[in-house]
């Protein structure tokens, strides 16, 4: 195993200060490792992440080569050659396991923002100190958008919140998680080759959760309720002026929709499997509101915002693979894994095998199905 930080290096250095797992203590299991710990409906904060990989690392006792930059794989007659700032290796078979979130994602007009704007991604950002005094535009809300415009609005920094296409949820739903309810109910098993578009479940923006110890709720419903603007889609800057989209109505109206379905789907689950018994009756929640007339233009020479904060997702980093399985898009090209070229397969993608190849714990069955094609591969070869 290559890595070019220190295992786990994620966690330690591209999160921000205040990041918890929006994924329950009982759901972030790793191999053959489950959480016992005395809080499983709890979230655990990065540091505790950094712990429990170090300690399946541990348990697994693989040798991992930190400091260790791949800068490049290419393919070679007998599999690969992987050149890394420490030598050159060579192998039959790849496994890329270097994650889908490497770079955060910014628009391109970013470019046109004036200079006097502090320009931030969640990459940079550990905590509201930061960033100056005075408002801060939020762009995106996701998970990455909501919670950190949820803290800066709580730092006494007044937040306008750009907000495109997003998954509303909230956090529990007749009593239980509501990734109890996902899990539970199958959802997240679903298979990548069953999903009807794959394409779009993997582009999926993650969900409007947050892990807090009161198991707070952080939809965009939440967010006005603290104070923060709400704003359509940041579509361009023009002549200094951040131009928003006027679709806001359309788009919360669509997360509405969809969330409606959801919990439709659940409680159906609950009837046809028996169990309404073990949860609370069955909930629905306010419409999001959106203002009478969200803005469409911001000022930004005005002084109103003094940064913008980019949560506008994240892309992996494929600059080192110099073999020809990424798409225009920057996308890797696979089958569940099986990577477009002999030997080279993939870990850690969104949907990569079933909806839960997302998450941390998707890796328990991603990792089995993809190590028995690598083992049938290499038994195969002459
Ligand atoms: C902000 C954020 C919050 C998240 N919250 C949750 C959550 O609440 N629950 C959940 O289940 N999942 C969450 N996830 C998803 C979770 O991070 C992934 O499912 C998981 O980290 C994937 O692990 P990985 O090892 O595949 O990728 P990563 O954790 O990204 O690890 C990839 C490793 O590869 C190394 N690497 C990359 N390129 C090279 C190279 N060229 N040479 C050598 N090494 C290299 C990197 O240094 C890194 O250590 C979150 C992700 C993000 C970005």
């Amino acid at each position: 195993m290559l890595e070019r930080g220190e295992v786990a290096n994620s966690w330690r250095h591209e999160r921000w200060d205040s990041l918890r797992l929006l994924t329950p203590n009982w759901q972030s299991r790793l191999p053959g490792m489950g959480y016992e710990g005395p809080e499983p409906d709890a979230y655990m904060t990065s540091a505790d992440v950094v712990a429990l990989i170090g300690r399946f690392a541990d348990q697994a006792g693989t040798p991992v080569r930190t400091a260790t930059s791949v800068t490049s794989v290419r393919p070679t007659e007998e599999g690969y050659r992987i050149t890394t700032d420490e030598g050159e290796l060579r192998s039959p078979t790849v496994v890329l396991a270097s994650g889908a979130c490497n770079l955060p994602t910014v628009p391109a007009f970013a470019a046109g923002v004036p200079a006097e704007l502090e320009q931030l991604t969640p990459f940079d950002y550990r905590n509201p100190d930061q960033l100056p005094q005075g408002g801060v535009l939020v762009v995106g809300a996701s998970a990455t958008g909501v919670q950190l415009a949820a803290e800066l609005e709580e730092s006494g920094r007044p937040v306008v919140l750009s907000v495109g296409e997003h998954v509303r949820l909230p956090r529990t739903y007749r009593g239980r998680d509501v990734l109890w309810w996902m899990d539970a109910s199958g959802l997240w098993d679903e298979r990548y080759d069953e999903v009807d578009d794959l394409e779009r479940a993997r582009r999926l923006p993650s969900p409007q959760l947050v892990g807090t110890p009161e198991r707070r709720t952080l939809d965009l419903n939440a967010l006005t309720g603290m104070g923060v603007e709400l704003v359509g889609r940041f579509a361009a800057v023009r002549d200094g002026r951040a131009l928003f989209s006027g679709g806001l109505r359309n788009v919360v109206a669509l997360a509405d929709l969809k969330l409606e379905r959801l919990l439709g789907r659940f409680d159906e689950w609950a009837e046809t499997d028996g169990r309404d018994g073990e949860v609370e009756a069955p909930e629905r929640f306010a419409p999001t509101a959106t203002g009478r007339a969200p803005r469409l233009e911001l000022d930004l020479r005005s002084g109103e915002i003094r940064s913008i904060l980019w949560a506008t997702g994240y892309r992996p980093d494929y600059s080192w693979l110099d073999v020809p399985v990424v798409d225009p898009k920057g996308r890797l090209r696979h089958d569940g894994g099986i990577v477009d070229g002999p030997g080279l397969y993939a870990l850690g993608l969104p949907v990569l095998r079933r909806r839960r190849s997302t998450f941390i714990s998707g890796i328990e069955d991603d990792a089995r199905d993809v190590t028995d094609h690598l083992g049938a591969y290499v038994t195969r070869r002459p």
